[in-house]
C-alpha cells in the first residue's frame, strides 16, 4: 500500500481529532469512530482534567493544521509557577527567561470541539459517535464496531486503521497480538481528584488568584495545583497517594478532609465554596505510564497519542506529545511523498525513543513539582541554568525549557539534560548564590561537554 484512499481513526479525543483534521487537510477521506456521545451536543461528566497546559510542541501541531488562529482565543498564558506555602505566602518563579517562554492553559473540551468541527466542516472527515472499536481482524482487514445507540455490532473493511483510542486502546491490544510486541502499563501509586475555585463576584478581577500562573501547593509527598479558566474559575487538582498517610483512602470523612486542608492548603480551601461536595462527589482518577515496543502492524495499523505512550501529567506533555506525533507523521508524509509503507516504520523508529524519554521526564517532574521547587538548591541551579543559557544560547538550554519551549526531540532533551545536570551540580557545589559562579569553569564545562543544539525546522 502506498497511499490509502480511506483511513479509519479510532478515538475522537484530542489526538484523534487533530490527526483527522491534518489528514483531511492532506486530501484523505477519514472516518473517526468515537465511543462517547458528541461532546458538542451532550454535556460530558466533569472531574477529569478540565484544562491542560499547551506548550510549543502542541502549538506546532495546531499551526500545521492551520488552527492556531482559532485556538488563540481559548488560551490563558501561564508565565511561571506561583508557589503557595502552608501559611499562604506566595512566591512566583518564572518558567522561562524570554517573553515568549510561557505555557498556556486551555479547556480540553473547547479545544477538542474546535478540532472536530474544523475537520468535519472543511474536509472529507466523518466523526461517528457512540461507536466503540471492539476488535480488529488483521487477516481480513475488518474492524468490529459496537453501536451504543442501537446496541448492535457491525464491521467495516479498512485499508489503514490508526488507534488514537487512549490509554485503554483496543487497537493497541489487537496489533500487539499480531506483531509480537510488548506493552507495559505501570500505575502510579498516587491518584488525583479535581475541585474548582469559582470566578470572583466582586473586586477588579474575575480571577480570585493571579491569573497568569500555574499555582502549586508543594507539600513534599503530595501537592495541589490550579490552572486558570477563561470564565474566571480555576480547576484545582489534588495529587495524593492512594494509600498510606496521608492518602485518598484515609481522607474519607468530612472532618478528616477539613483538618487535612486546614493544615495543608488553607488559602485554597477558603476559595472553594463547595469543597465537601466536590471532594466527595468527584471521582478519583488513576495515573499510569504506557510503554510499548511496537506501535505498528505492517502498513495496516499504527497507534498514536496516549494509546502508544500514556504518561503521567506532571510535565504537562501528554497532549503535547500526542500532537507532536501528528506533526511528525505529517512531516514524514511530506518527506516520503505520502508513501505510507515508508512512513509507518519510520514513524515508529523515531517516536518510540522520544515517547520513552518524555515518560521518564514526566515521572521525574512529579518530584520537582511537589518537592524540589521549594528547595534553595533547586532555585540556585535554575538561576545558574538561566545564566548559562544567556551566555551560551546555542549550547545550554535548561531542560524544562527544552521540553516546553522547543521541539528538540525528547530523547535528545533527556540525554542533554543528564549532562547539564551533572554540570550544574559541579558548578553549584560550595556556592550559595549565582553571583559566586565560577564563570571560567562554567565556560570550560559547557563548551567541552555540549554540542550545539540543532533546532528542528
Ligand atoms: C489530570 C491530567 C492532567 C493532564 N494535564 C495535561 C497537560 O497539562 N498537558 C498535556 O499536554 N497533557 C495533559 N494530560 C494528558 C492528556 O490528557 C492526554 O495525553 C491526552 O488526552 C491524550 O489524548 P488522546 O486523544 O491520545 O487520548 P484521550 O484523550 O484519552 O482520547 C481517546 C479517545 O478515544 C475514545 N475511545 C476509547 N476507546 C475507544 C474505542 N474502543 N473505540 C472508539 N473510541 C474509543 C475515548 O472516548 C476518547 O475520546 C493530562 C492528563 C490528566 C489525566
Amino acid at each position: 500500500m502506498k497511499k490509502p484512499h480511506h483511513i479509519i481513526i479510532a478515538g475522537a479525543g484530542l489526538v484523534g481529532s487533530l490527526l483527522a483534521l491534518m489528514l483531511g487537510r492532506r486530501g484523505y477521506r477519514v472516518t473517526v469512530l468515537e465511543r462517547r456521545a458528541d461532546m458538542r451536543r451532550v454535556e460530558m461528566p466533569g472531574g477529569r482534567s478540565i484544562n491542560l497546559a499547551l506548550a510549543e510542541r502542541g502549538m506546532h501541531g495546531l499551526k500545521m493544521a492551520e488552527l492556531m488562529g482559532d485556538v488563540e482565543s481559548l488560551l490563558i498564558p501561564m508565565r511561571g509557577r506561583m508557589l503557595h506555602d502552608r501559611q499562604g505566602n506566595l512566591e512566583f518563579s518564572p518558567y522561562g527567561q524570554r517573553p515568549h517562554e510561557v505555557i498556556y492553559s486551555v479547556s480540553r473540551g473547547e479545544l477538542n470541539k474546535l478540532m472536530m468541527t474544523a475537520a468535519e466542516t472543511h474536509f472529507d472527515v466523518d466523526v461517528l459517535f457512540n461507536q466503540s472499536v471492539e476488535k480488529v481482524d488483521f487477516e481480513n482487514n475488518r474492524v468490529f464496531i459496537k453501536d451504543h445507540v442501537c446496541d448492535k455490532t457491525t464491521s467495516l473493511e479498512f485499508e489503514l486503521i490508526i488507534g488514537a483510542d487512549g490509554v485503554g486502546s483496543e487497537v493497541r491490544t489487537a496489533l500487539l497480538e499480531v506483531n509480537g510486541g510488548h506493552c507495559s502499563i505501570d500505575m502510579l501509586d498516587h491518584d488525583y481528584k479535581e475541585l474548582s475555585i469559582p470566578p470572583s463576584n466582586s473586586g477588579e478581577s474575575l480571577w480570585q488568584m493571579e491569573r497568569e500562573a500555574l499555582h502549586i501547593w508543594p507539600r513534599g509527598g503530595y501537592m495541589l495545583i490550579a490552572l486558570p479558566n477563561l470564565d474566571g474559575s480555576f480547576t484545582v487538582t489534588l495529587f495524593l497517594p492512594g494509600k498510606g498517610v496521608p492518602s485518598f483512602e484515609l481522607i474519607d470523612e468530612p472532618h478528616e478532609l477539613e483538618q487535612f486542608f486546614d493544615e495543608q492548603f488553607a488559602d485554597a480551601k477558603a476559595l472553594i465554596p463547595n469543597f465537601q461536595e466536590e471532594y466527595f462527589g468527584n471521582p478519583i482518577g488513576e495515573l499510569g505510564t504506557v510503554r510499548c515496543d511496537r506501535w505498528i502492524y505492517q502498513d495496516k495499523a499504527m497507534i498514536v497519542g496516549d494509546a502508544a505512550h500514556g504518561i503521567v501529567p506532571f510535565h504537562g506533555q501528554g497532549m503535547n506529545a500526542g500532537f507532536e506525533d501528528c506533526s511528525e507523521l505529517c512531516r514524514l508524509l511530506d518527506e516520503h511523498d505520502d508513501d505510507w509503507s515508508a512512513v509507518i516504520p519510520e514513524f515508529e523508529r523515531i517516536r518510540i525513543p522520544s515517547a520513552n524519554a518524555i515518560a521518564d521526564m514526566a515521572l521525574e517532574n512529579y518530584i520537582t513539582m511537589r518537592d524540589s521547587v521549594m528547595d534553595e538548591k533547586f532555585q540556585l541551579k535554575k538561576e545558574i541554568g538561566f545564566e548559562l543559557e544567556r551566555s551560551f544560547p546555542d549550547l545550554f538550554i535548561p531542560r524544562y525549557s527544552m521540553v516546553m519551549f522547543h521541539r528538540i526531540p525528547y530523547a535528545e532533551v533527556y540525554a542533554r539534560g543528564v549532562i547539564q545536570d551533572e554540570m550544574l551540580n559541579q558548578l553549584c557545589a560550595g556556592i550559595n548564590s549565582a553571583s559566586e559562579l565560577d564563570a571560567e569553569r562554567a565556560a570550560e564545562l559547557v563548551t567541552s561537554r555540549l554540542e550545539p543544539v540543532v533546532q528542528p525546522a
